[in-house]
């Protein structure tokens, strides 16, 4: 059974064919500036060059007619016919309180998801535009959607809720929702695995640090707490967000003359390690910045380990303990200073890194020596394969 992952950001849609009998991976690509000058198509299968499609694609319907001309040509192609796609995945955003699972889409899922389009403004509508997309040109197979806040539905009210007056939840929606699940579902899975134990006696933090970042506790195999918001600005400090700030900030600078938008804009792209440093969002070049001597650089690192240390310890209170620290998305599953600087600072927990296991890159592997009290542990995390597991789960 092949399923066809699709992830339609507001301009791009990236995409990935798994056989799901084996879990390979037989063509994924991305397609770029979509509605705008200058897109293109790369598409690319295992032991194939790269194919590049620079041609234009007003929408995303066109884009997905070029990706799937891909998968059934037959030079680069890796399908005989659409009929072998099974099932399609869709990454969608925000599911709010509708969803704590994947599901098959239909027309009221469709109208839910719509509903939350004012909480994932960047998201939700590009999301709907591929699912639509996707349903006219293959109204047969189907489709399921698979929610990033839909893992968080398991937090407790305590974990969830804002202390603002209560009609600000009735009226508004206004709660924790958290972001990141699929990736957090994922490598927290895995961890399992890793450790030989069944995910339903551990307890589990997933620490998904990229560009975007967020912890999440996992209790018996259930989210009871993550970092993330009612959007993806809270919490950590991350590339371009400031995460967790004092919110009478907000008003304080409105009231030196910064208007609703630019402060979104400040909080949302120009903060972070980016608005600290001075020099970039990309952890490379702000690790770099620093080993060179630049203090705002290395002050800019400083504040997002203590951050990523503390909320460990808030969710270690959470638990009343931990087993297993996961690491995974760009930075956490490459930078071994980083989990080198971060596990230092816990030291209560009895970890103690196996240094050359904590060197090693792109494979799930334990990276706490035999005598640590807590396991650590590198997963990479992959989206895609989870959205891929539940599309088949529920396509069946
Ligand atoms: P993601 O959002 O998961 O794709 O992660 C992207 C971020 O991971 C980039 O902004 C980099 O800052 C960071 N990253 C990737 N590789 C490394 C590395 N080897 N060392 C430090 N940071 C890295």
């Amino acid at each position: 059974m092949n399923v066809l992952v699709i992830n339609c950001g507001s301009s791009s849609l990236k995409y990935q064919l798994l056989d799901m009998n084996t879990e390979e991976v037989l063509a994924k690509g991305l397609a770029e500036r979509i509605g705008n000058q200058g897109a293109v198509l790369t598409h690319e299968a295992p032991g194939q060059e790269k194919v590049k499609f620079e041609q234009a694609m007003e929408t995303h319907k066109e884009a997905l007619n070029i990706l799937m001309a891909a998968l059934v040509d037959p030079n680069h192609g890796v399908l005989k016919s659409l009929e072998e796609v099974s099932a399609i995945g869709h990454r969608v955003l925000h599911a709010g309180e509708y969803y704590s699972d994947s599901i098959i889409i239909d027309a009221d899922v469709i109208e839910k998801t719509e509903l939350c389009n004012e909480m994932g403004p960047l998201h939700n509508p590009a999301n709907l535009i591929g699912i639509r997309a996707c349903q006219e040109l293959l109204p047969k197979v189907p489709q399921v959607a698979v929610f990033d806040t839909a893992f968080h539905q398991s937090l407790p009210a305590e974990a969830y809720m804002y202390a603002l007056p209560y009609e600000m939840y009735e009226k508004y929606h206004v709660r924790k929702y958290g972001f990141h699940g699929t990736s957090h579902k994922f490598v927290s899975r895995a961890a399992g695995e890793v450790m030989g134990k069944n995910i339903e006696d551990l307890k589990l933090i997933s620490c998904h640090l990229g560009n975007g970042a967020s912890l999440c506790a996992v209790k018996n195999g259930k989210a009871i707490d993550t970092s993330m918001g009612l959007t993806p600005l809270a919490g950590l400090v991350m590339g371009t967000r400031c995460g967790d700030i004092d919110p009478a900030i907000v008003p304080f600078l409105a009231n030196k003359g910064y208007d609703v938008a630019e402060l979104d804009n400040i909080m949302n792209k120009k903060s972070g390690i980016l608005g600290v440093s001075g020099v970039s969002s990309d952890f490379r070049d702000v690790e770099e910045a620093a080993n060179a001597g630049n203090e705002r650089a290395q002050l800019a690192l400083d504040i997002f380990y203590y951050r990523v240390r503390t909320t460990i310890g808030a969710y270690v209170a959470a638990m009343d303990g931990v087993d297993g620290i996961i690491f995974t998305a760009g930075l956490g599953e490459n930078s071994v200073t980083s989990r080198q600087i971060i596990c230092d600072g816990l030291s209560y927990l009895g970890i103690s890194l196996d240094p050359v296991a904590n060197s090693k890159r792109g494979e799930a592997t334990i990276i706490s020596d035999k005598d640590s009290k807590t396991t650590v542990m590198v997963i990479p995390t992959n989206e895609e394969l989870m959205i891929a597991r539940d599309t088949l789960a529920l396509a069946k």
